[in-house]
């Protein structure tokens, strides 16, 4: 289950934060998901709660934060946040786009209890 995967690998940043703040415990995590990353929000709500138990975060909240997805033009070099299923340009609608923002999956915060 690649999404089991990935909360594994978000706790361990989040054991590392915990550990360099002297935490007792994790209160929530604040996650955000590029809407190109592939990661189903429902499914990674599920595999946290598996992946939590035993960690510092085991009662922890998962917030999860849709995050945009932004083109970069090759055409006339502009950038434009757009749907996920129709990657071209705002400006001129050129489909030679780059994606600069989408497929991310990142650590936006981390709230403790010392
Ligand atoms: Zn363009």
């Amino acid at each position: 289950m690649h999404e089991l995967s990935i909360c594994q690998g978000l706790l361990r940043q989040v054991q590392k934060i915990a550990t360099e703040n002297n935490a007792r415990s994790v209160e929530r995590i604040r996650i955000r998901v590029g809407g190109l990353s592939g990661v189903e929000p429902s499914l990674l709500d599920h595999a946290f709660e598996i992946a939590r138990a035993g960690t510092i975060a085991s009662a922890a909240e998962l917030e999860i934060e849709d995050g945009p997805v932004v083109v970069k033009c090759q055409e006339c070099g502009a950038s434009s946040a757009v749907p996920s299923n129709r990657l071209v340009c705002q400006y001129c609608g050129e489909w030679r786009v780059n994606v600069t923002e989408g497929e991310e999956l990142l650590l936006l915060s981390v709230e403790i209890e010392t």
